[in-house]
């Protein structure tokens, strides 16, 4: 049955004491697939561990008073007030994402949506949102998110999918899961024959350290892949699991081995029971300029700051540029070296306007 993916998620581990020896009452739910729980150490510093079993410290009060900044952490994105209806967000002009399922294979202690994951439920009724979307002539990319929404069954998912492409506007459908990670036997051949009758469709899915990706997380990128659909790779900067350049650097060059293309790399959000995963900014910097002098382009992801009180996602990068003036733009490279671009003479330069 291990390789059932249905027998995999019934058989999730719900209750803590099954997995770790501390006793603690979480606010948040826990759910571990076996397939997932096997990849766990003991000790308290393993990376697959500490992004599935609660710890103690998950229920420390946060001692800073965020509230300054207006910032709700149970909703720090802010992303109920940038929907419009039920169970869609509309935070870009061209784009929305649409909130399938609460429901996830395995709970993230660092979820960002925990307004969501902490009541389950299997499926959202997205009526109102498949209207939205008919009547927004602008929405050309539709992201069909969660909660995890390969939890819904083949047909469930078809269902979301094709009443999507009968909207003319609609160009891309893309789908966001971390169902290839922590239970790969859910990426099926019946899933794949489904979803490839709906191109083009793209897969970001969510892996945080090189440990996860196994023979079983292969095969399931494996099959996308070999199906025409693209995959991108969302990780979140964590500390203690992977703030440190080798191991980023290790998981990216996996990834595109098993042609999962690096995309965005995330500042941790603020939120309840994460504030201990959290890192300063300068880390994630450092470790984008490590890469940067040492492996392929498309291996780097790009950084980003999901801006707090939903101003999206801002990419933060290493200044490369010292100076930059109507005549010419000072910059250095990876090896610091000072380089010049001259500007071209009497056209616009915007920023010095
Ligand atoms: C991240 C996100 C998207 C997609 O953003 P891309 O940068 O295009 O990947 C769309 N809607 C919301 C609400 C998001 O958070
Ligand atoms: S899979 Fe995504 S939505 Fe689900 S718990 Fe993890 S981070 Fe949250």
């Amino acid at each position: 049955m291990w390789n059932d993916w249905k027998w995999q998620a019934q058989n999730s581990v719900t209750q803590i004491e099954k997995v770790s020896k501390e006793k603690i009452e979480s606010k948040f739910n826990m759910r571990i697939t076996p397939y997932y729980a096997g990849l766990m150490e003991n000790s308290s510093t393993c990376p697959i561990r500490q992004q599935a079993v609660p710890s103690k410290i998950e229920n420390s009060e946060i001692s800073e008073d965020y509230s300054k900044y207006g910032i709700d952490l149970y909703d720090s994105l802010d992303e109920e007030n940038y929907s419009p209806v039920k169970h869609l967000v509309h935070r870009y002009p061209d784009r929305v994402m649409l909130e399938t399922t609460n429901n996830c294979f395995m709970y993230c202690r660092f979820c960002t949506r925990k307004r969501l994951t902490r009541t389950p439920n299997r499926k959202n009724n997205l009526d109102g949102a498949f209207e939205y979307i008919r009547n927004n002539k602008c929405i050309r990319d539709v992201l069909i998110s969660g909660g995890d929404p390969l939890t819904l069954e083949d047909e469930e998912l078809e269902e979301i999918i094709s009443k999507l492409r009968e909207i003319e506007h609609v160009e891309i459908v893309r789908i966001g899961t971390r169902a290839p990670v922590v239970l790969p036997m859910r990426i099926t051949e019946e899933l794949v024959y489904m979803l490839k009758k709906y191109h083009p469709i793209w897969i970001n899915t969510h892996f945080n350290h090189p440990k996860e990706i196994t023979k079983e997380s292969t095969e399931a990128c494996r099959r996308l892949v070999d199906a025409g659909i693209p995959m991108g790779n969302q990780s979140v900067l964590l500390r203690g699991i992977n703030d440190d350049a080798k191991i980023i650097k290790e998981l990216c060059l996996k990834l595109i081995q098993i042609r999962v293309r690096p995309y965005y790399l995330y500042q941790c959000d603020l939120g309840v029971g994460m504030e201990h995963f959290r890192t300063k900014v300068q880390i994630g910097i450092d470790i984008i300029k490590e890469l940067r002098q040492n492996i392929t382009g498309f291996a780097i992801p790009t950084y980003v700051i999901d801006a707090p009180n939903g101003g999206g996602k801002i990419a933060i990068n290493p200044d490369n540029v010292l100076e930059w003036n109507s005549q010419y733009i000072m910059m250095k490279n990876f090896k610091e070296e000072i380089f010049y671009y001259p500007e071209i003479k009497g056209g616009v330069n915007k920023k010095n306007e």
